[in-house]
């Protein structure tokens, strides 16, 4: 049976531009030569020692035969990350022309600032809330030997350019190149200098301590002479500003643009953080201006506020909402424009909708389904073309769905409509982990639920289990 309601839609404001605050966000630090040569000197064995455990077969990704190590993507998203695995978008590349004022990336366009030396990954959306969560982990981007581990500088919820060193990993690789991973959480590294990382090896959690504006991963390379590397290169020449060096050093480079959307969430009101949002937007990086108003269950006739995470859309790009109750009749269709007021390519935008759930909505998993329309993007300058993709949220009516657990739990637990998440994660007494998927919420060896944990998993017909 359809069910047919008035539905309200959020006012459209005109989105802020950023301004200063844009152009200086991410802000690092850098390291003398004198430390790069301390530790490639102090480690002159390394390339010996990774030729052996290639020839060994320790070393299972990368050739040594290579001009130069090739990297994998240096961030891993954490199991306990419900419902779409977008977690990341580039917000700053190398500056290709340090010194001159301005701020050119290897793509010929501005995603840098002048004297920016790596790659800045912001987390997104909530970037604090993901911070707070561990939700994501910097990974080795290639094999190598740790240099150096800094985790005890205790400012992770940093948001200005101020003095304090940053939280950091630096690792050696086979041909003297070392990477960096900077802003790392206090307490969280996963690794000890001396040891030996595989490529993909969980180094720690990302923060935002040091000198840096909202939680991110800082990237950098150094090559043997101690240039600065930009591991992006584009093949076309018309469109290649990079002039540090002649080819890319990613096993597979990712695109410049990568029009999609991060994540499908429900609020209790409207959220508010930082970024171009129709709604709700700030213009402050720092934590206390970040509310993300999280709610996944909700009481019939109560007001569902859906948001959606957009990352490199085009302005002309569009979105369709469909939600159905659980019984699979579709009650709300919202069409929208992904902005009819910002030009080009937006970087990052949280879009929020609203609707009434019936008063008489039916109790259960609700399922929302994001179909979003957008033009593609080719990185040799291609053109583009129209394609869809789907994304998938989950939010409950009239359920109980907490639940407190008396004793250690494991083993497979729930079913829903369709997808899957899996946790390997433990849970403490006072953690409250939300868990949401379509399908079943399989907890895997190792999982730990301490007795006292809230449990909460959002299921078909309100069932909740342990
Ligand atoms: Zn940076």
């Amino acid at each position: 049976m359809m069910k047919k309601l008035i539905f309200s839609l959020v006012v459209w404001l005109i989105p802020f531009l950023i301004l200063s605050q844009e152009m200086n966000d991410n802000f690092t630090e850098r390291l003398s030569q004198e430390i790069y040569e301390k530790a490639r000197n102090a480690y002159s064995q390394v390339p010996e020692f990774l030729k052996w455990q290639s020839e060994n077969g320790y070393v299972k990704q990368r050739s040594l035969n290579a001009n130069h190590v090739l990297f994998s993507w240096p961030m891993r998203v954490n199991s306990n990350y419900d419902d779409i695995p977008n977690y990341y978008m580039i917000q700053n590349y190398v500056d290709q022309t340090w010194g001159n004022g301005s701020s050119d990336d290897w793509r010929c366009s501005g995603r840098t600032y002048e004297g920016h030396e790596g790659l800045d990954i912001n987390l997104f959306p909530f970037w604090w809330r993901m911070k707070d969560n561990d939700n994501v982990f910097a990974a080795a981007a290639a094999p190598g030997i740790v240099i150096s581990v800094e985790d005890g500088i205790n400012n992770d919820d940093n948001c200005a350019n101020d003095g304090m060193g940053a939280n950091h990993i630096a690792i050696l690789h086979a041909d003297s190149t070392i990477t960096r991973y900077l802003h790392i959480k206090t307490g969280s590294a996963l690794v000890q200098v001396d040891q030996y990382v595989e490529e993909g090896k969980l180094l720690c959690h990302i923060a935002s301590s040091g000198r840096s504006s909202n939680p991110h991963l800082h990237f950098d390379v150094r090559n043997k002479n101690n240039d600065w590397i930009e591991p992006f290169f584009s093949t076309n020449p018309s469109l290649e500003c990079n002039i540090r060096n002649t080819d890319s050093w990613w096993q597979n480079q990712k695109k410049f643009y990568e029009p999609q959307i991060n994540r499908v969430m429900t609020h209790n009101s409207i959220p508010a953080l930082q970024g171009y949002v129709n709604i709700g937007y700030n213009n402050s990086f720092c934590k206390n201006h970040e509310n993300a108003t999280t709610q996944n269950q909700f009481s019939a006739g109560q007001k569902v506020y859906v948001g959606a995470a957009i990352h490199d859309a085009l302005n002309t790009d569009s979105l369709k909402i469909t939600v159905t109750d659980p019984l699979g009749n579709v009650y709300i269709t919202i069409n929208k424009s992904v902005s009819t007021d910002l030009v080009g390519r937006i970087p990052r935008m949280y879009r929020v909708e609203s609707f009434d759930l019936p008063v008489n909505a039916v109790t259960g998993t609700h399922t929302i389904t994001l179909n979003y329309k957008y033009a593609s993007w080719q990185d040799n300058g291609g053109p583009s073309f129209i394609s869809t993709k789907t994304y998938v949220h989950y939010f409950t009516v009239g359920c109980t769905t907490n639940k407190v657990l008396i004793s250690t739990v494991s083993g497979r637990a729930g079913h829903i409509v369709s997808n899957s998440i899996s946790s390997t994660q433990t849970l403490n007494v006072g953690a409250n982990t939300i868990y949401q998927s379509g399908n079943y919420i399989d907890l895997k060896p190792g999982f730990t639920a301490t007795a006292g944990t809230t449990f909460k998993a959002k299921i078909r017909g309100c069932d909740y289990c342990d």
